[in-house]
């Protein structure tokens, strides 16, 4: 009877707390990148999951009603949104058997049946990381699985997706029934193909524009411009995988709304900065995955304190490839563990080109949304964003540009109606705040000194997160 009483009292409890409560925070530092405010000695209320007024003490008065949680010495930001990930692969070294074929050491069905046996995890993980909404830039039609399992989860971040890639190449060996990239010939197929993604209302469509000797970059350009057509019909944003400078540059011209990725083979040209800002061109550079292949494959890897702090464990242990028999070790990684000084070569060369191209295009006023493409081999779910940001800075992007990257920026690629009400502190946004015990603009490296989390107002610690 007793044990009856008490768990009565917990579900009021419960819904009390879920549907009333207001929450006070006080007395902490509010950092709004989108107007490079800073403001000490701030309160900002929350009533149920939904900001509804922030100021310092002389301009705002707190309702008596609400709960106060002490900000003192605290810094308090919108949540961060990761803008390019990929809910489909783990992070671990059997998720892109077309990259590495380690099928013989773990089946690829069975590698897919654990990540979708891993998805409240990877939830977890992203809020641990103050990451509250993530974009998923492209997998299996079952994302769309994700992103409904995601809007009924508390412990998750709001969960923008696309579905398959619409791709100039094949990849068989990711072909289970449902895959993630499909092979389009032509405008006709392209139109089809959107009809069928649109009927699952993406938040984009995303196109693979893979260009080599046989897939020459024009041969491409009417599929892209008929997805672009078919997708602005139905009001979908389409994102574009681009790498070289005339690949990108085709994209934007047939219509494309979302860059992912850097221009990794040359320096930007005037014409094509122009093409982005005049076209309002959202770019999400992706640096952490360009290095993560080649040191991952060359027993290079070099996962930051977070990323071990706050990855999937197993992801992690899988990552070591010297544990893989010798037999079993495809070309490519034979390779790259015989000559690690190479893989590190062609990264530090990506980056020379990356990284002032990078510079070059936030200083022209282009939107840079951060992105990880996390869930690429060795690119760790959560905590790779703060990889990212040390790239960004390396690039010499500002502490403030980079928090902008990740909040007010990151939230224009979101998009739709969730995409206005995130990446701002401000009156009718979303509660997704993230609560630093050091300040991000002093240091970017303080983005991860996190001590709670606060989702669609609710409140977690962050160390309780992960328990
Ligand atoms: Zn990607």
């Amino acid at each position: 009877m007793k044990t009856r009483v008490f768990v009565c009292f917990c579900a009021l409890f419960v819904v009390i707390s879920a549907r009333a409560e207001k929450i006070a925070l006080v007395n902490g530092t509010l950092i709004n990148p989108m107007t490079e405010v800073v403001l000490p000695g701030a309160h900002v209320l929350i009533d149920n999951d939904r900001v509804v007024g922030f100021g310092d003490e002389i301009t705002f008065d707190l309702p008596k009603d609400a709960r106060r949680i002490d900000c003192k010495g605290k810094f308090i930001l919108p949540g961060y949104i990761d803008t390019h990930i990929h809910f489909f692969q783990s992070g671990d070294l059997f998720t892109r058997p077309d990259a590495a074929d380690l099928t013989s050491v773990r089946p690829y069905k069975d590698e897919v049946a654990w990540v979708k046996s891993h998805v409240n995890d990877v939830f977890a993980r992203y809020l641990r990381c103050g990451i509250t909404s993530v974009v998923d830039v492209g997998g299996p039609f079952w994302n769309f699985e994700v992103r409904k399992t995601a809007n009924s989860t508390a412990k998750a971040p709001r969960v923008a997706v696309a579905g398959p890639l619409i791709s100039s190449v094949s990849r068989e060996k990711l072909d289970l029934g449902d895959p993630p990239i499909v092979k389009i010939d032509g405008p006709d197929q392209a139109r089809e193909f959107v009809r069928k993604l649109a009927e699952q209302k993406p938040d984009l469509v995303k196109i693979w524009y893979i260009v080599d000797k046989d897939h020459p970059v024009d041969a491409f350009r009417p599929t892209v411009r008929a997805t672009v057509e078919e997708s602005h019909a139905r009001k979908i944003r389409v994102a574009v995988h681009a790498t070289e400078l005339e690949t990108a540059r085709a994209a934007v011209e047939q219509g494309a709304d979302i860059l992912v990725h850097s221009v990794v083979d040359k320096p930007v040209d005037d014409a094509f900065v122009k093409l982005l800002k005049d076209r309002h061109i959202i770019l999400c550079p992706t640096l952490v995955v360009f290095e993560r292949y080649g040191r991952t494959f060359s027993h290079q890897l070099n996962l930051t304190p977070e990323e071990k702090a706050w990855g999937n464990p197993e992801v992690i242990a899988s990552l070591d490839v010297t544990k893989i028999p010798q037999d079993k070790l495809p070309d490519r990684i034979k390779t790259a563990l015989a000559k690690p000084d190479e893989a590190l070569d062609r990264i530090k060369k990506t980056y020379e080109v990356a990284l002032p191209n990078l510079k070059r295009l936030e200083d022209a006023g282009v939107t840079i949304a951060a992105g990880t493409d996390a869930g690429n081999i060795g690119t760790i779910h959560g905590p790779a964003l703060f990889r990212e940001f040390q790239l960004m800075k390396e690039a010499g992007l500002t502490n403030m540009q980079i928090l902008q990257s990740t909040t007010v920026n990151a939230a224009k690629l979101f998009g739709g109606d969730t995409g206005a009400h995130i990446g701002k502190i401000d009156n009718g946004y979303f509660a997704d705040l993230v609560i630093l015990k050091s300040n991000p603009a002093d240091d970017i490296a303080n983005a991860s000194d996190i001590d709670t989390v606060i989702k669609n107002g609710v409140v977690y610690p962050a160390d309780s997160i992960l328990r």
